[in-house]
């Protein structure tokens, strides 16, 4: 149960922040609510554009003094399941970004994306942890663990962390670091937005040299044999290498170029850090193991890191599913093909088979990220709208019904997608993770106020209903 905010208790919050509070029929409500997922509409009963933590705290006193359910949003980007009450935060004004090159780190407010970061970084020669767009938040794809380009060399973005400055659900603001809170700090890394709202972190950066990346395309009738070089290249691969294959069937759409409209094409994403003459022998054997329709591999820049994914960088209606395998022998190859391969009409855009391992292994148990065991990742994605959505629930339904066997068990929450319900939600932690998190959620958030997203349920769920403090 949850309260509607009043007339009253609107104007309570205009007084109490400086920046904007939107009800839904103001003009600037639909813009503040707009998640990059365009088939994602938030409708939250109000919605505030914080200017900086102090704003957050304000906010959030409010909400919890009037039991009233609290969002975050900062690009959207995450926006798989609909807000439908409560206050929706949007921290997209909070800009903050300073860097530090003698110590080699970062601050950044919890409205800056990998973008800004990555720019300001290599005027340093130096870099960020970014996955595979800029067009994320930091905070938000940290929060989940964050999957780095690099991440089979360096671990998980947040395994580099020095502080997260956190406002809590009794709205006080406090610095989370290893030292002071270490409990609270492993629960923040991989544990997303479940324990309050992140208004700032501080990061270690690193030398932004020698990166060799991008991207080879094949035509999609040579998917089978692609995937079976995949499958026997990649493992063998040093943890200064990462690499991904993607099917991607390119819409019949004007935004997509004329000759590549409709396709179907396979798309390798290779990035190495180090010596480039063992870069490009590494990736011989994708190279001839099928006819190379595009190949924009070479020495790239790290701050044009996005050239290697190609992710799209405009707003698009999407539904997502991912969830991390274990491994992909021949059984998991031919149920991927027989779903996905050349031939096959699926409404999937894009489905992705990521290799995990190397640094991203880290030490069990000393954070929240989950599949660290894990093999690869497989993430899916595809054009959610009414006449697509029906099809394309089904497909990304069969696609990971027919690779069960492969499967961990587990999603690895920032790529997990669409969660149906708690129990869904729960395959992004492994048992134990989950007990902690909801643990200290009962402690830090009784009232269960930041319950929207992927989060855990309280240990004590009846406290949800429990008399908001004043
Ligand atoms: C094209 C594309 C490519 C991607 N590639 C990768 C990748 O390579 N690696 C990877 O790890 N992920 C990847 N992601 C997933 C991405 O990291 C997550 O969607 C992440 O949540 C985006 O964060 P955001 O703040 O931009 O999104 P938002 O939708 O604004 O936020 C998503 C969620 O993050 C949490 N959150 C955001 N801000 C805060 C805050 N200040 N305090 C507390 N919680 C907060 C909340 O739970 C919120 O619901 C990709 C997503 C897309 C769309």
């Amino acid at each position: 149960m949850h309260n509607q905010p009043s007339f009253q208790d609107v104007s309570e919050l205009r007084f109490a922040v400086n920046g904007p509070v939107f009800l839904p029929t103001d003009p600037g409500f639909a813009a503040e609510t707009a998640a990059f997922n365009l088939a994602t509409v938030h409708a939250p009963d109000l919605a505030f554009g914080a200017l900086d933590a102090d704003d957050v705290a304000a906010a959030v006193r409010w909400a919890a003094a009037r039991n009233i359910p609290v969002a975050v949003q900062s690009t959207g980007h995450g926006a798989t399941n609909m807000v439908e009450s409560g206050l929706l935060i949007s921290t997209r004004r909070m800009l903050e970004l300073s860097i530090d090159p003698l110590e080699r780190t970062a601050r950044v407010g919890a409205g800056v994306k990998w973008k800004a970061l990555a720019d300001a970084a290599a005027v340093h020669g130096l870099m960020g942890l970014s996955g595979s767009t800029s067009d994320v938040g930091i905070i938000g794809y940290t929060l989940g663990g964050g999957l780095p380009v690099l991440g089979r060399r360096y671990g998980f973005a947040s395994d580099h962390v020095v502080s997260f400055d956190l406002v809590t659900a009794d709205g006080t603001l406090r610095v989370v670091d290893a030292a002071g809170e270490p409990e609270l700090f492993a629960l923040l890394r991989g544990g997303k937005g479940n324990l309050g709202i992140v208004t700032a972190i501080e990061f270690r950066l690193f030398p932004d040299d020698a990166l060799y990346g991008g991207g080879i395309h094949y035509p999609g009738e040579s998917a089978a044999q692609v995937l079976e070089a995949f499958a026997a290249w990649a493992p063998g691969l040093p943890e200064d290498a990462s690499a991904s294959l993607a099917f991607v069937r390119l819409p019949d759409m004007e935004l997509v170029p004329g000759p590549l409209r409709g396709k179907f094409l396979v798309h390798l994403r290779f990035a190495h850090q180090g010596d480039p003459v063992l870069a490009a022998r590494l990736l011989e054997p994708m190279r001839a193991c099928a006819p190379v329709m595009m190949d924009s591999t070479g020495p790239l820049p790290y701050s044009a890191f996005d050239a290697i994914h190609q992710d799209p960088d405009s707003p698009v209606p999407v539904r997502e599913c991912g969830f991390l395998l274990s491994g992909i022998d021949a059984g998991a190859r031919e149920a991927i093909l027989a779903r996905l391969g050349a031939g096959v009409e699926s409404p999937v855009l894009i489905a992705e088979l990521r290799l995990l391992g190397g640094a991203l292994r880290g030490v069990p148990g000393s954070d929240c990220v989950g599949g660290r065991d894990a093999a690869y990742s497989f993430f899916m994605a595809g054009i959610a709208v009414p006449p697509t959505m029906a099809p394309l629930q089904e497909a990304l339904h069969g696609v990971r019904a027919a690779l069960e066997p492969w499967s961990t068990g587990r999603t690895f929450v920032n790529l997990h997608g669409h969660s149906a319900d708690a129990a869904d939600r729960s395959r992004a932690w492994d048992p134990e993770s989950y007990r902690r998190l909801a643990e200290a959620k009962a402690a830090l958030d009784p009232q269960n106020l930041f319950r929207f997203g992927p989060v855990v349920e309280p240990l004590r769920a009846a406290a949800d209903t429990a008399p908001a403090p004043v």
